[in-house]
């Protein structure tokens, strides 16, 4: 198997840094251990000696390490990839991440002891569930080494979990480390104090060619399918492996592309934006559907459904409420599992007015959509730049506006609108 941070996709200035911190960490542990030993030997000179030794080696390699990391960078560009390489580097037991040995496997798998991932499902992530984490992550590793707390998508804390979270980080405990994944350091994203208690790992939008690189080596994709999908998902690696193996993905991804040259009026423009909400939600309700029912099913039969007898009625009075917060937690994820089908959708077609600029310009840059530039050339024979200019832009404004919530099909209308009047 290889390195624990071969799946970060050109990514070479974040894996040094975290390499080196891995180390550090690593010194700091054992200089602590040693120091522990030292003590042990009572009024020995050469034991203090030893202690201060260890101490002022821990100091230095201490600026590579520290116990609070932000990782930030565009969406696919490995935030979550990152974080748990790390975690998986600082329980590793031969060195920085060898990918071999127990600590870095169980770790990626999600299986280490003193590893916990918080992904939320949902819309943000509740001060319950922050207070029980930070919680647990202050106890002693059990594994000798570091207890590790990774947050994926931070940015949906709600305000009152931030602040359980801060109280942590603020106050941390010797062996643990918090690694939070939000997509920027904006104040909407992760709060202002929080920021400056950790340290940033910015990750960037992976090179095309490095994409392209992953899929053909690692997942055995055929060169031109993994070039084209790479270009295709603009440096979001998980988009391009689902375009690269995944039909229907790429059917969906043509339909949206198809979009454009169906806005032949106001009619076809309140058409096109019914295609466009209704396959989010198709596409949404499908990458959902499975994980909803076998919830459901295992919290029926952790309740017992049918059962009879004494207690049974206190029993259903109590189920029926679980089940009700199951169903909130369930719908809430379906919302975001749509706004994220959208958004794939509106960047692609952010891609294809991209290239028509491109064309219209003559830059010398490699079009996003390469099985379509002849549809990008036609367009920019007919469109004004300045005209694709505000059709592009106004595919960006519609993605800033669901952001801000306004309604997904108000929006999008809104955008189709601009995109036939140019
Ligand atoms: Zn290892």
């Amino acid at each position: 198997m290889a390195d624990v941070f071969a799946d970060l996709v050109g990514q070479p200035e974040a894996v040094d840094l975290l390499r080196r911190a891995a180390a550090a960490a690593e010194t700091i542990r054992a200089a602590a251990v040693e120091g522990a030993a030292a003590g042990d030997v009572a009024g020995a000179e050469a034991a203090a000696a030893d202690n201060i030794a260890a101490a002022d080696t821990a100091a230095a390699a201490g600026s590579a390490m520290t116990h609070a990391w932000i990782f930030t960078g565009p969406p696919g560009s490995g935030r979550s990839v990152a974080a748990r390489a790390f975690a998986a580097a600082l329980q590793c037991h031969r060195g920085t991440g060898c990918g071999e040995c127990a600590g870095c496997h169980t770790t990626l798998a999600g299986t280490h002891a003193d590893v916990r991932f918080v992904v939320p499902e949902g819309l943000s992530i509740g001060v319950g569930e922050m207070r029980a984490l930070v919680l647990r992550a202050a106890s002693t590793p059990s594994g000798g080494r570091w207890q590790v707390l990774v947050i994926e998508d931070a940015d949906r804390l709600t305000e009152a979990a931030g602040n359980a979270l801060l109280k942590a980080i603020e106050e941390p405990p010797p062996r643990t480390v918090f690694l939070l994944c939000t997509p920027s350091t904006h104040p909407d994203d992760i709060s202002v104090t929080i920021r400056s208690r950790c340290r940033v790992v910015a990750l960037r939008q992976p090179p095309a060619e490095a994409v392209a690189t992953v899929l053909r080596d690692r997942d055995g994709i055929t060169p031109d399918v993994a070039a084209w999908a790479a270009a295709a998902a603009q440096g979001h690696v998980g988009r391009a492996r689902r375009l690269a193996r995944d039909p229907e993905a790429r059917k969906r991804r043509e339909a949206v592309l198809a979009l454009p040259r169906r806005l032949s009026g106001v009619g076809a423009c309140f058409d096109a934006a019914s295609t466009l909400i209704e396959a989010a939600e198709a596409e949404a309700a499908a990458a959902v559907a499975e994980a909803d029912a076998s919830e459901r099913a295992a919290l029926e039969t952790a309740l017992g459904a049918g059962g009879t007898g004494r207690g049974a009625a206190g029993a259903i009075r109590g189920a029926a409420g679980q089940l009700k917060d199951l169903e909130r937690r369930q719908k809430s994820r379906a919302t975001r599992a749509q706004r994220d089908a959208l958004d794939r959708a509106l960047v692609d077609l952010a891609g294809f007015y991209r290239d028509v600029l491109t064309v219209s310009l003559r830059a010398p840059v490699e079009p996003v959509h390469t099985d379509v530039a002849g549809l990008a050339s036609s367009a920019a024979g007919k469109w004004t730049p300045e005209g694709t200019l505000r059709r592009l832009e106004a595919v960006l404004g519609c993605r800033t506006a669901i952001e801000t919530n306004v309604k997904p099909r108000i929006a999008v209308e809104a955008m189709m609108l601009a995109l036939w009047r140019g």
